[in-house]
């Protein structure tokens, strides 16, 4: 199937690119890499009357090394954060993200806003930026807000980004040199998306103890009391990985599913905090 015709801009401006998506009234599309909108067009699950070509917008592509964070504009792909080319608040962590997803000429294209814009619960960066907790930076005509990438996504395929806003960057705390992190998907085979995905992040001199689970059928989950379960995991101590122990919390987080997915959740979330008991 063909897209079904539609106006195409690509403006030079994050304000004219504002302009164009206030003025088409809800029935315009914003297009990064192109890497889901373009199948959705040509399935036309999508059918825009206008699409804003963002990716000439400087703005979109800026990275700034901030004191405590990095800040990424949502045009970088994630061939750029994997071979090293923005700068790096979380000493590997994010190109080893960047690296897992799909083949190399979906990473060329596909960019971290487009990712996070597009909102789908099983795709690698709204798990491992919420874990990271790093903040989502939007414009639009009212001015710019911020947004934890924790709330960024509110279902499956759903933001909090209105029609006439565009996301501009994240925003990334540096880890600190203790910094311990784990991240495990479960997939058949790279390319497709994932059946369960987990983050963990450990950072005491931050205070940070976060968990975040992936590829549920709404948003991630971001555990509340992942402090005990992933000090216990650090220390080593004997129920730290107990599949009770673990299984209760995600239940207390709200993980639902039928009992193939709830156990793959519950392996993924096992691996992820063998890693930060091991390194
Ligand atoms: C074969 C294949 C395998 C894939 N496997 C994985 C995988 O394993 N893991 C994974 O995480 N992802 C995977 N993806 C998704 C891919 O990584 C892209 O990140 C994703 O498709 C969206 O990024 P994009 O830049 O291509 O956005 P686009 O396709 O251009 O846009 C996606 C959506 O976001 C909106 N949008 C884009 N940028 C902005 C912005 N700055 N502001 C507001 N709205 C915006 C668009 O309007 C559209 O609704 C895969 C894609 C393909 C085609």
């Amino acid at each position: 199937m063909k897209a079904a015709a539609f106006d195409y801009e690509r403006p030079p401006t994050l304000e004219r690119a504002i302009e164009l998506l206030r003025a088409a009234n809800g029935d315009a599309k914003v297009l990064a890499g192109g890497q889901s909108l373009g199948p959705m067009l040509n399935l036309r699950l999508a059918t825009p009357r206008l699409v804003v070509d963002v990716t000439r917008i400087p703005e979109l592509r800026r990275t700034a090394d901030e004191r405590d964070a990095v800040v990424i504009g949502a045009c970088v792909t994630h061939a750029d954060i994997e071979d090293g080319r923005v700068p790096d608040a979380t000493r590997g962590v994010m190109p080893g993200v960047a690296r897992a997803i799909a083949y190399r000429a979906v990473r060329n294209r596909g960019t971290v806003g487009g990712s996070l814009a597009h909102a789908d619960p099983s795709a690698d960066w709204p798990t491992a930026l919420a874990a990271l907790g790093a903040e989502a930076m939007i414009a639009g005509p009212a001015g710019r807000r911020h947004v934890p990438v924790a709330e960024f996504l509110s279902g499956a395929f759903e933001s909090t980004l209105a029609a006439d806003e565009i996301l501009e960057a994240v925003r990334v705390p540096k880890l600190s040199a203790r910094a311990r992190w784990g991240f495990h998907k479960v997939c058949r085979k790279p390319g497709k998306f994932a059946e369960a995905m987990s983050a963990v992040l450990w950072d005491p001199d931050r205070g940070v103890r976060r968990a975040v689970i992936g590829a549920t059928d709404s948003r991630p989950i971001t555990i509340g009391d992942a402090r005990g379960s992933v000090d216990r995991s650090r220390g080593g101590g004997a129920d730290a990985l107990s599949e009770h122990a673990v299984a209760a919390m995600l239940d207390g987080a709200g993980l639902g599913g039928d009992s193939y997915s709830r156990r793959i959740h519950l392996v993924s979330f096992r691996r992820a905090l063998a890693q930060i008991q091991s390194t």
